[in-house]
């Protein structure tokens, strides 16, 4: 309904990047508004690492980091082809993923569960989700979980222009460093639609796209016994196990949880988070 909108101002940030890139081969910091022709101060040579575009108007007072490594190379992950999979590590460590909340109906739930054993999993929230419920991520931060980006509204990325990718992506980091206390640094596509663009983009927000291994397809509700069944038959050093805490009636999700979880400890797994191996 907004195509002729979308798309003038898709035209604009192109117009505004390749503005970008001139000004900077040339020397001249030209973009900004009031006809400003002030060349901003060069980045330091050693700012911090976690320093990445807050916001799209920010990004693009950025000339030189518009293409090319930016000043936060340290912090950038390579611009993957396809999501990580699986985990690599030694021993038989696997990682517990919940995607789609936090919902206040089964989220405490599964953090309940979580404490309970003592393990720490991955959340890969909405930012939407998110934002309704602050103290979640608050309680996923004080129990030692790692928050991931699962966009602000759950769309199917791969048919969303790049502004609109970025919007979801960005807004969602925004909102989980205010409630959680830093930014994520794994990302995750609704539906595992990926293309170039979400890989790229993720890259640029600070982001390794990870996938799964084991899909517990427990959105379908196919029973408690189904799931738990679908886990420990998945069972495997470096697995990713996909479940869900939110998005539905996920009941069945929570309740699995209490059961394959002591099987998969006592079974000598170990249940952890991945960490990147830079930061
Ligand atoms: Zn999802």
């Amino acid at each position: 309904m907004k195509k002729d909108q979308l798309f003038t101002r898709r035209r604009a940030l192109l117009t505004g990047a390749l503005a970008a890139g001139a000004a900077g081969t040339a020397g001249v910091f030209a973009l900004g508004t009031g006809g400003t022709s002030k060349a901003p101060a060069p980045p330091a040579a050693g700012a911090p690492a976690h320093r990445v575009p807050q916001k799209p108007s920010a990004y693009r007072l950025q000339p030189l980091t518009g293409y090319g490594p930016p000043h936060a190379a340290p912090a950038r992950p390579p611009v993957r082809r396809e999501p990580l999979l699986r985990i690599s590590g030694r021993g038989n460590t696997m990682v517990l993923t919940f995607d789609d909340g936090p919902d206040p109906r089964y989220t405490p739930a599964v953090l309940d569960t979580l404490r309970e054993y003592d393990v720490r999993a991955m959340f890969f929230v909405c930012g939407e989700m998110a934002s309704y419920n602050k103290d979640l991520l608050a309680r996923m931060a004080d129990e030692g979980h790692v928050v991931g980006n699962h966009t602000w509204s759950h769309p199917l990325l791969t048919t969303m222009s790049r502004a609109q990718i970025r919007s979801e992506m960005e807004r969602t980091s925004d909102v989980v460093e205010a409630a959680y206390g830093e930014r994520p640094q794994w990302f995750r596509a609704p539906y595992g639609a990926w293309n170039r663009t979400t890989f790229q983009l993720g890259s640029e927000l600070g982001m390794e796209p990870l996938a799964w291994t084991v899909d517990t397809e427990d959105w379908t509700t196919p029973g408690t016994a189904v799931i738990v069944d679908r886990v420990e038959k998945g069972a495997a050093p470096g697995v990713v196990v996909l479940s869900h805490d939110a998005g539905g009636d996920r009941s069945q999700s929570v309740r699995a949880l209490r059961s394959y979880l002591p099987q998969l400890l006592d079974s000598g797994y170990h249940i952890t988070v991945p960490r990147r191996q830079y930061i």
